[in-house]
């Protein structure tokens, strides 16, 4: 997937005057969702993403690919059902990416093991042919077997249940390149700056910014989706600058420590918070993450920053669980996510937390289709649900959805190449050897940092395949080193910035750019 090659694609077919079927703004879960689900089914697709694939709240989820335990105590069972499969589906389809997780819930009074054993059960059910092993009621010695750092006092025993976990950006990514396979033309870096209308005003297409080079597009389509997540609004506005907002936002902070805070390999569920949420700590990329919080903001941004109370209230929840409760000193990344949630209809009541999670396609008098809402485990099934719609409103042709079973780019069933010899090298599925290839250069093989697993080729790799163009890219979505660690990523910032600009044929005047702006990112990603 190379940026340069894209960009051509927008001007050759600007040039023969052929709109493409459907043009998607925003490259999150849910944009990048559409364009393979579009591209699949053999229609003409075209994606302008502002900042970076993922840049948005699609690298920033708690990395859970799951039913939500959450939803089922609200009583919306058919999300539940649907995320259930298509949990089941993502893991057949992208193995490489998803795994399972034991969770436990550990129980501190009589009543839970029957209430969330019983609720667990149903969750199990829900799932039919889908479902990811039984849950089951543990004794205090076996949720300590599983849970060697929890808390011991007043411990009564707990419940076990299974979750998919995954990881977001590289998802993200290999879907941009998924779509790309099947021959969508995908452009970071590249905003939609405004739409166009045909001679009764109905939207007809964009024009975007190479926000590189200055370049100008204009790019027709028969439908344009809106995919923009919190930004929603904002492109709605493009087409009517007097519509009603259908978006409110709220944030969820993570925090990420040391693995040796969640001793195991199973993760802990909290069912009730203070604030009447669900927190979990899991273990991820050999590190222990926990969230989260849902706190609503006035205004979305693409680079949200932690409140003070969430980091208090993450450290003091999680650390009630443990016997040695993590503190700030050892929190080695935070970072935050927006929520793109759809207004309720009575408007201005209750917390965001009571939001319905379900997608919502809402079409625009200007005939802008938007698709919002909804959960990175489900972004399949919105995909299809939109690009159904998008036939119906841009009268294409009746083609049928492909991707129930389209293996996403890099299916492996089993780690291949330095997936099998190291963790860290097994979300590049298939992509794998190609790397090892690269590492076969004595240079490419070193690690950028001490405290990371990550490598030169990754970086190599990143530029050349995967469209990465700054630090940020590399360091933050396509390895995990910001999230996981902001003050090694920011020791590597340099390294990488050369490497960088080995490949993309850039100076030292954009190295030392690249090296400011990247560090002074991480200071949004760290607790004082
Ligand atoms: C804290 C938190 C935890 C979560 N955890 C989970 C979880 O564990 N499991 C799960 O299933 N779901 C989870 N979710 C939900 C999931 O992450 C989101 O539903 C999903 O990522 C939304 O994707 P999106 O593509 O709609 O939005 P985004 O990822 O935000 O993408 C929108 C994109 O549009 C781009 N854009 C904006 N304006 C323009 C423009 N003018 N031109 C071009 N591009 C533009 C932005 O740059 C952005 O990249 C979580 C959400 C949050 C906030």
């Amino acid at each position: 997937m190379q940026r340069e090659q894209m960009v051509q694609r927008l001007r050759e077919q600007y040039q023969t005057q052929t709109p493409w079927d459907i043009v998607v703004v925003g490259g999150g879960a849910t944009g990048v969702g559409v364009a393979v689900d579009a591209a699949a089914r053999g229609l003409s697709v075209a994606l302008v993403e502002a900042h970076d694939f993922g840049k948005g709240t699609s690298s920033r989820s708690t990395k859970l690919v799951h039913g939500g335990v959450r939803y089922l105590e609200q009583g919306n069972i058919p999300l539940v059902m649907s995320a259930l499969k298509e949990r089941g589906l993502l893991r057949q389809n992208a193995p490489h990416l998803v795994h399972d997780l034991a969770f436990v819930v550990p129980n501190y009074s009589w009543w839970e093991a029957p209430f969330y054993g019983i609720g667990l059960k149903l969750y199990d059910l829900l799932a039919g042919k889908y479902g990811f092993g039984a849950s089951k009621l543990l004794s205090k010695d076996e949720t300590l077997a599983r849970l060697p750092a929890l808390e011991p006092e007043g411990l009564i025993g707990g419940v076990v249940y299974y979750d998919g976990q995954f990881d977001d950006s590289r998802l993200n990514i290999h879907l941009a390149m998924t779509a790309a396979d099947h021959g969508a033309a995908l452009v970071n870096y590249c905003p939609a700056i405004g739409l166009l209308k045909d001679a009764e005003g109905y939207v007809n297409g964009l024009t975007a910014r190479d926000a590189l080079t200055g370049e100008q597009f204009t790019i027709h389509a028969r439908v344009v989706v809106n995919a923009t997540g919190v930004f929603t609004d904002s492109v709605r506005r493009m087409a009517d600058a007097s519509v009603e907002p259908m978006m409110v936002t709220s944030q969820g902070i993570h925090l990420v420590f040391d693995r040796s805070f969640l001793a195991g390999d199973t993760a802990l569920m909290v069912p009730r918070t203070s604030d009447g949420r669900v927190l979990f700590v899991i273990p991820w990329h050999d590190h222990a993450v926990a969230g989260t919080t849902d706190t609503p903001v006035d205004a979305p941004s693409l680079e949200p920053r932690p409140m003070e109370e969430e980091v208090e209230f993450v450290l003091e929840t999680a650390g009630r669980y443990f016997t040695r409760p993590p503190s700030r000193k050892d929190v080695l990344a935070v970072y935050t996510g927006l929520r793109p949630l759809v207004k309720a209809d009575s408007k201005g009541e209750g917390k965001t937390s009571a939001l319905s999670r379900d997608h919502v396609i809402h079409v625009d008098s200007s005939g802008l289709l938007t698709i919002t809402g909804g959960k990175w485990t489900t972004y399949r099934h919105m995909a299809e649900d939109c690009v159904d719609h998008a036939i119906t409103l841009g009268r294409l042709p009746d083609l049928d959805c492909a991707t129930k079973n389209l293996k996403i780019h890099g299916y492996a069933e089993e780690p291949v190449g330095l997936g099998a010899a190291d963790e860290h090298f097994a979300v590049y599925g298939s992509d794998t050897e190609a790397i090892a290839e690269l590492a076969r250069d004595p240079a490419l093989a070193q690690r950028l940092h001490s405290d990371l697993p990550y490598i030169a080729a990754e970086v190599v790799w990143a530029a050349r395949n995967e469209m990465a163009q700054t630090v940020e890219d590399v360091l933050a979505r396509r390895t995990r080193a910001l999230f996981l660690n902001s003050g090694a990523a920011r020791e590597m910032a340099e390294p990488v910035a050369r490497l960088l600009a080995g490949e993309l044929g850039h100076d030292e005047v954009w190295i030392g750019a690249q090296i400011t702006e990247f560090q002074t990112l991480t200071e949004s990603y760290r607790v004082l």
